[in-house]
């Protein structure tokens, strides 16, 4: 990831300023000028702090921006700027990460399994005071390195039987009713502040399945019998790929809102933890075709790349032509990938509709990339190089409920 190269990262501020001294390029103007043989990362940043703003300012409690989602510094400075001042971190890289570029970010440790070393680095170095646990032990680590401070928040991560999403994060983390209404009463004492969270599950199609957790979350408070400050629902909401159409953003928040009421907990507060919903459309791929053989493209990226999603997870991603001269056929045509690794498993079988008459050479910009795109690149086979390139495009999807808030009113 080191070999990143970052060119025309912009300071923040002086977009805040409003002076149109610079202007990014269209990802057209950027392929055609730099022709990259290496993969080309198209960040949207204006994407990214629309989406970001229109998030938070719709969600009537505080969002967390998932890191591991996409780390690129140039991503948190969108994020911050769309008024984004809480990070939910799983590492001590990441913690580090978002405290050495925001001094004043809230950020919150939210792995339920973290190494010693990395508790003490956060509570001490870093700032840190929110911390998640679903097993006693942990609760134990938390505060045994934090020498039994006095000011933590607690989270217990509650356990979701799996359903509504396409990534299924059950299966990991989490503990069952039971034993997290235990988790509750044995911190209540030790914590400032005491929550519960949960994770639907990544990419979640169905704003019931958060309805149907804050429900089970009910059930774990009223076992415990202790108060409650924080209620955290978690990242899971999603985007548009291919012929996939989420419900609008809002029927998610409806769902939430509605069922967070019925807790009836008027003193405590809702967090969110959302990554693919606030970046996806912020970023694209701009790959070469190499080589083509029948309806299969070899490519410059793959799944030991940025499409890992591509591959054995088969997401389909948007795909377009960018080809200088000759104008390409109308003729829309289905075509797989290989990615360029000597690995067979880099193939990626989308179908990804391109003109009939794609040859070596062409360009592809791949959309919706800047949720685990990016962050998922390995150096495997020496394919390690890439650019990144901030671009002024819109995305090349929408997502319902994502319009910028300029065109809501
Ligand atoms: C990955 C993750 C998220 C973000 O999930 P998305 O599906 O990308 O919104 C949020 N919280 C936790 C604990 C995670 O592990």
């Amino acid at each position: 990831m080191s070999q990143i190269r970052s060119r025309a990262a912009v300071s923040p501020f002086r977009r805040i300023s409003g002076e149109a001294s610079f202007r990014l390029p269209s990802v057209d103007e950027a392929v055609l000028a730099a022709q990259p043989a290496e993969p080309m990362h198209c960040l949207r940043p204006t994407v990214i702090t629309d989406t970001a703003a229109r998030f938070a300012q719709s969600f009537q409690g505080d969002v967390l921006y998932a890191v591991k989602c996409n780390p690129e510094p140039a991503v948190l400075r969108a994020m911050w700027e769309g008024g984004i001042r809480h990070f939910d971190c799983a590492s001590a890289g990441e913690v580090s990460l978002v405290r050495q570029m925001f001094p004043e970010a809230d950020i919150h440790f939210m792995h339920p399994v973290k190494s010693r070393p990395a508790i003490r680095e956060a509570y001490w170095r870093h700032g840190v005071r929110d911390f998640v646990f679903d097993s006693a032990g942990e609760l134990g680590k938390i505060m045994e390195e934090t020498e039994q401070a006095a000011d933590l928040g607690l989270v217990v991560r509650l356990a979701l039987p799996a359903g509504g999403a396409m990534y299924d994060l059950s299966g990991k983390f989490g503990a069952a009713v039971d034993e997290a209404a235990e988790l509750l009463r044995a911190a209540r004492p030790r914590a400032l502040r005491l929550g519960v969270s949960f994770h639907v599950g990544s990419q979640c199609m169905d704003p019931l399945a958060y309805r149907r957790a804050l429900v089970l979350v009910g059930d774990v408070i009223r076992r415990a019998g202790v108060a409650i400050d924080i209620v955290d629902v978690g990242g899971g909401f999603p985007v548009s790929y291919p012929d996939i159409e989420p419900p609008p953003l809002g029927a998610y928040f409806a769902e939430i809102e509605g069922a967070f009421d019925d807790l009836g907990l008027p003193a405590a507060r809702l967090w969110a933890e959302p990554g693919r919903a606030l970046v996806a459309a912020g970023a694209s791929v701009v790959v070469q075709v190499q080589l083509r053989r029948g309806d299969v493209l070899y490519v410059n990226d793959g799944v030991y790349g940025s499409l890992s999603d591509a591959g054995a997870p088969a997401f389909r991603f948007p795909a377009r032509l960018i080809r200088a001269g000759a104008k390409p056929s109308e003729e829309p045509r289905a075509f797989a990938f290989f990615g360029p690794t000597c690995d067979s498993a880099d193939y990626m079988k989308g179908p990804f509709w391109l003109p009939a008459d794609m040859r070596e050479g062409d360009w592809i910009e791949i959309g919706q990339l800047g949720a685990y795109g990016a962050c998922l690149r390995t150096a495997f086979n020496g394919f390690d190089r890439a650019q990144l390139v901030e671009v002024r495009d819109a995305p090349m999807l929408r997502t319902p409920g994502h319009e910028p808030l300029t065109l809501a009113a």
